[in-house]
């Protein structure tokens, strides 16, 4: 048996933060996370993409999780939400703002593809804002591979986070298995096997952050039976198509963003899943010739885990990709786009959240309603956040710790 303060499951954005932020207050945090360790220049060898009734969710299984793989976006969404229900969480952001201190993307950055897309929108009446990220520009090289896990690792990742709190001697398992989290006398223990063999440890306090698509199963293992329900996945879409006899080179996608709404919203992106698209309609291009927005909304919290997940588009959110779909059209024909030669992928989701959210599953200090068993991560987001929510999530894990460590 292995003693700890606190035991965290899942070491993604939330949980590395948490392991951060209770380590440097002295305490003694057992991290156990079911992938591997993976360099952020392969975390595409992790992705699992999880197919439901409608949507394709993404997320990445490994030490870090999702955020290996993110574009760098820093949005602070959903705080005002969150504080009306009693969850006031400026300072926290305001203090990850200040250590991660996000960098505007200016335009001598922008590629050729955002300058084009930035002048055909401003045709069209739309006005564009600018992208903050998470990333060095000065030594980015603008590959365009964030997505599959920075080359030179000038993005911010978990990882950053974990290695302050293995200074601070977080002891973090890999390749763990669990098998059963239960309070007996007081004490947690969470059973599971390392490298095939059974292990016991206990804590005063599990936190689970194992993700929106995991975490739930895991607190129905502690019986918490209401978790599951109002799965969300911020879901986009990407429009697209060639403008032939051009070469553009590699550029960071979502340099920039226009709100047509506060629930859709359009990003520069290009998608190789256009090609295979836009061959059936017997159009064959390149990725060099593509040009390409995508459609993100803010849908509707009605997707389901269970064993499995269930995640469909609602009339409402067809009705935004619709909308996104269609202004994204004219943009890209003002660019000079054939509208007869472009295509639309399948809808996919990489914001996954609202499975455990406050207010439902948690009360407003993330706690369940057994005592010392916390939900910390994508899950308890109360809807969806229509933007990119790493720096809220490292707000909420900042805000829970400095919450235990008063107590
Ligand atoms: C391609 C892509 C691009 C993105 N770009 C951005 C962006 O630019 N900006 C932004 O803000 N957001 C972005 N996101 C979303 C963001 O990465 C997620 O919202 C965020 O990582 C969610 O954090 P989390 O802590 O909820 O879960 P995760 O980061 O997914 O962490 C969950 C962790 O738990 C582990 N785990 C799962 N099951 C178990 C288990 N049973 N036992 C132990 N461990 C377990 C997983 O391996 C993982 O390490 C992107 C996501 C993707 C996939």
């Amino acid at each position: 048996m292995y003693s700890f303060n606190e035991i965290i499951i899942g070491s993604g954005v939330a949980g590395c933060r948490l392991a951060l932020e209770l380590t440097k207050r002295g305490h003694k945090v057992l991290m156990l996370e079911r992938g591997r360790e993976v360099e952020v220049s392969r975390a595409y060898l992790c992705y699992d993409v999880v197919r439901t009734t409608g949507v394709e969710l993404w997320r990445v299984i490994g030490v870090g999780g999702s955020a290996l793989a993110s574009l760098g976006n820093a949005n602070t969404p959903l705080v005002e939400d969150l504080k009306s229900l009693g969850v006031d969480i400026s300072d926290e952001v305001n203090e990850i703002k200040e250590e991660l201190r996000p960098t505007a993307i200016s335009n001598s950055f922008l590629g050729d593809r955002a300058k084009l897309l930035i002048e055909s929108a401003n045709k069209v009446g739309l006005r564009h804002q600018t992208a903050y990220k998470l990333i060095r520009l000065e030594e980015c090289r603008g590959c365009g591979l964030c997505a599959f896990g920075c080359p030179v690792s000038c993005k911010w990742t978990p990882l950053n986070d974990l290695e302050v709190a293995k200074s601070h001697d977080v002891k973090l398992i890999t390749n763990f298995h669990l098998n059963s989290i239960a309070k007996r006398n007081g004490v947690w223990l969470v059973k599971g096997l390392v490298n095939g063999v059974e292990k016991c440890f206990e804590a005063v306090r599990v936190i689970v952050s194992a993700g929106a698509l995991e975490t739930p199963r895991i607190l129905k293992m502690a019986n918490i039976l209401n978790a599951g329900e109002k799965l969300f996945a911020d879901v986009f879409i990407t429009v697209g198509g060639p403008l032939h006899g051009r070469r553009f080179r590699d550029e960071v996608p979502m340099t920039f963003y226009i709100k047509l709404d506060p629930q859709v919203t359009l990003y520069p992106h290009i998608s190789t899943f256009l090609l295979p698209y836009l061959a059936s309609k017997g159009v064959f291009t390149t990725k060099e010739e593509l040009l390409g927005i995508m459609v993100k909304i803010a849908d509707d919290c009605c997707g389901k885990v269970g064993d499995y997940v269930e995640k469909s588009l609602t009339p409402s959110d067809l009705r935004k990709l619709k909308k996104g779909e269609e202004i994204a059209i004219d943009i890209l024909a003002a660019a000079g786009v054939n509208e007869k030669e472009i295509a639309v992928t399948h809808p996919r989701g990489v914001h996954l959240g609202g499975s455990a959210a406050i207010g439902d599953v948690v009360n407003y200090e993330m706690e369940t309603e057994i005592s010392g068993l916390y939900v910390c991560d994508g899950s308890v987001l109360p809807k969806a956040p229509g933007a990119p929510p790493i720096m809220t999530i490292l707000a909420l894990a900042k805000k829970l710790a400095k919450a235990i460590c008063e107590e």
